[in-house]
């Protein structure tokens, strides 16, 4: 029998979250690689598994991979794990599965569990099209940036973010996006503490700001893809980005007669705009 890898999911909270294929699987590999032995160790005495296993992290698997590689041209059977969710998906993994693949091995997936998956699931805007942005930068200002990039985006798109910069980064999002978009916010995701909020940008700041507890924990924020483009009926997001802009250098009556030189819409609606946006500030 040829050697072979398989990617295993594995729970993001609850252990239970764990398939009869996964755990046989883990059973009868030859070698258990994962991201932190001690964290999977958890899992494999939960599941009564005892297995070798073998790190592989940020750090160390473009090294690693090349060993595991071949070990598996020596016809073992090697199961790759991250701490929670599947491997890859912002998890370490990519250089072993693109070199084994490389090498013509053979590449098979355990699926189950995957926050941005299960936070989708859930949260009742579209999927039938969605952007995944894995965690977003670490500074005010290139996170800026980003949501500027993103205002236009007409898909629902995801990132994942951690307790240090929910608030953080929320209240970036509100400087930028308008304020009565959609947005999700999944919490600790089949765990004790599990909340899952919905609601317009600006409630949802306020909510996080106001409640401790809504900046404990692991997080999955979903937001609504922009409206198309309504020209005539409101204003565009594009132009709404232009105005921001503009408001943010000059008058309101300076900003708004730039605005309509700019976009050509309609001084009545980028005037109301104006007004609206001067209010959220
Ligand atoms: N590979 C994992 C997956 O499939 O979801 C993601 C790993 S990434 C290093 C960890 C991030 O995923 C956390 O910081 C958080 O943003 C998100 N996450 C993981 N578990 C979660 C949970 N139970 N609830 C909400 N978000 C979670």
């Amino acid at each position: 029998m040829p050697g072979k890898l398989y990617v295993v999911a594995t729970p993001i909270g609850n252990l239970a979250d764990f398939s009869h294929r996964a755990v046989e699987i883990l059973q009868q590999a030859d070698l258990i690689a994962a991201e932190d032995t001690r964290h999977v160790k958890l899992l494999l005495q939960h599941y009564g598994i005892s297995n070798r296993v073998v790190s592989l992290h940020q750090h160390n698997e473009d090294k690693v991979a090349p060993m595991l590689v071949e070990k598996i041209q020596q016809r073992e059977v090697i199961a790759l794990v991250s701490d929670a969710g599947t491997p890859l998906v912002s998890d370490p993994g990519m250089p072993l599965v693109k070199l084994a693949r490389d090498q013509g091995i053979e590449v098979s997936p355990v699926p189950g569990a995957c926050a941005l998956i299960a936070a989708l699931s859930v949260s009742g805007l579209p999927v039938t099209r969605f952007l995944f942005e894995g965690f977003l930068p670490r500074t005010a200002g290139a996170r800026k940036a980003f949501f500027e990039e993103k205002l236009q985006e007409t898909a629902t798109w995801v990132f994942y973010e951690s307790s240090h910069r929910i608030l953080a980064s929320l209240e970036d999002m509100l400087a930028v996006l308008p304020p009565d978009r959609e947005i999700v916010v999944a919490r600790e995701l089949t765990k004790l503490h599990e909340t899952i909020v919905k609601d317009r940008l600006m409630n949802v700041v306020e909510r996080v700001k106001a409640d401790e507890n809504m900046r404990k924990g692991e997080f999955v924020v979903i937001v609504e893809g922009a409206k198309p483009e309504t020209k005539g009926e409101g204003i565009s997001t594009e132009e709404r980005r232009i105005l921001r802009v503009l408001l943010g250098q000059c008058s309101i009556k300076t900003a708004v007669a730039m605005a309509v030189e700019i976009t050509g819409q309609r001084k009545k609606l980028l005037y109301q705009a104006a007004l609206e946006m001067g209010q959220e500030r």
